[in-house]
């Protein structure tokens, strides 16, 4: 693999440096490297910003219409109007899921992202084919992004028999998540949702990520349930919790308790920053010790016309919609879409320090939080030490 040298850079917005990358990691870093192996690329970064590759830790790229004809949204109100729209369009419309997750990845790629965590819907009526349309993309794209799969049972899990089943086949077959989906909501059984998905993740040394859209206390004594089962199996540190809004609408006193319990059972928190929703508080949370990360959620699908796998606008969203101002908050913001998504992904050697994995976003700006208000376009994105985008194109 050749070496490529960023001349002029500053990481994260401090001084100005020079980056030399070998071998696929950040071999220097230095004020200025006047030597460097012959068969080195140069680039000129003219004090451009530089950012470590970003993370979208929560994506759906198995039901995106990216790339098509603009379809208005047509899904009632509730939750399960959302599933059984989704449903009744996926068999109208038979995409592939391997193109339409393929059309998404690679944008998410020119817009700067290394690392995505894709739930993927698996149930009795669709078994595995989105599971195995998103896996021949990892497998496609593997040399420009790292894509982790979580089996998500999108229309219930105990509900539709048989689901169990195949969202264990999945993880057999290389999914590294297990998913949920409102346990008391969806299923009407929690502790019975929960005990099957942790079984699978203890069986298979899974990690666990569930959606969890249940409000007020609903939700929250659903977060109890499942810092217990995190507890008992030893699992601190492996699993999420998507959405979970209900942390936006508990009193203090209960916030608390749940914080405490986020805190000693390291459970993760993911927020998109949704329009439709009290969610999480990010800065209280976040200076409790809980971790924090973010995603796209769906982009452009049955479930809504938003979205475009940009995690820099993503940051824009959560600033926007926590209602952010300084600079501090904003790159705090940032910071879910960053090293918060690595963290909980597992994603070892992330930053910008000699030795981390060259996985590296240039783009214009004075500081991190003017990138994010900007969100300018990428001019360069490197994955594991090749360049993989330029000026907004993905070149794989
Ligand atoms: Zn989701």
């Amino acid at each position: 693999m050749a070496s490529l040298l960023l001349r002029k850079v500053r990481p994260l917005g401090g001084d100005t440096v020079d980056v030399l990358v070998t071998g696929g990691v950040i071999a220097r870093l230095e004020p200025e490297i006047a030597t460097y192996p012959a068969d080195t690329t140069l680039f000129e970064g003219e004090n451009q910003l530089l950012l470590p590759g970003l993370v979208d830790g929560h994506i759906h790229i198995d039901k995106t219409f990216w790339g098509l004809p603009w379809r208005p949204n047509q899904a009632g109100p509730h939750l399960i109007d959302k599933i059984e729209n989704e449903r009744l369009l996926r068999k109208e419309l038979q995409l592939s899921v391997a193109e339409q997750s393929e059309g998404l990845a690679r944008e998410a790629i020119a817009r700067g992202s290394s690392w995505l965590r894709t739930h993927v819907d698996i149930d009795t009526e669709n078994g595995l084919t989105n599971f195995e349309g998103v896996l021949a993309t990892r497998e496609k794209l593997a040399s420009a992004i790292d894509i982790q799969l979580v089996a998500f049972p999108q229309s219930g899990l105990l509900t539709r028999p048989g689901t169990l089943e195949l969202i264990t086949d999945a993880v057999a077959g290389g999914a590294e998540v297990v998913g949920g989906l409102d346990p008391a909501g969806i299923d009407r059984n929690p502790a019975g949702q929960l005990d099957a998905i942790f079984n699978v993740a203890e069986r298979y040394g899974a990690m666990i990520d569930i959606h969890l859209h249940d409000r007020g206390e609903l939700g929250a004594f659903q977060i109890e349930l499942i810092a217990e089962r995190t507890n008992a199996l030893g699992l601190q540190g492996r699993v999420a919790v998507s959405h979970a809004f209900c942390l936006a609408m508990v009193d203090d006193t209960y916030l608390a308790r749940l914080t405490e319990l986020l805190v000693e059972n390291d459970i993760a928190i993911m927020t998109h920053g949704p329009g439709s929703s009290p969610f999480p508080p990010i800065l209280k949370l976040t200076e409790s010790g809980v971790r924090l990360f973010s995603g796209s959620d769906g982009v452009r699908d049955a479930w809504g016309p938003f979205g475009n796998a940009d995690m820099l606008e993503r940051a824009w969203i959560l600033s926007y919609r926590s209602n952010f101002r300084k600079d501090h908050e904003i790159e705090r913001a940032l910071q879910l879409t960053t090293f918060g998504g690595a963290d909980v992904l597992g994603v070892s050697d992330y930053g910008l320090e000699v030795g981390c994995r060259a996985d590296l976003v240039m783009v214009p700006g004075d500081t991190p939080a003017e990138a994010v208000i900007s969100r300018p376009v990428r001019s360069m994105v490197i994955k594991g030490g090749t360049l993989v985008a330029l000026e907004g194109r993905c070149l794989v």
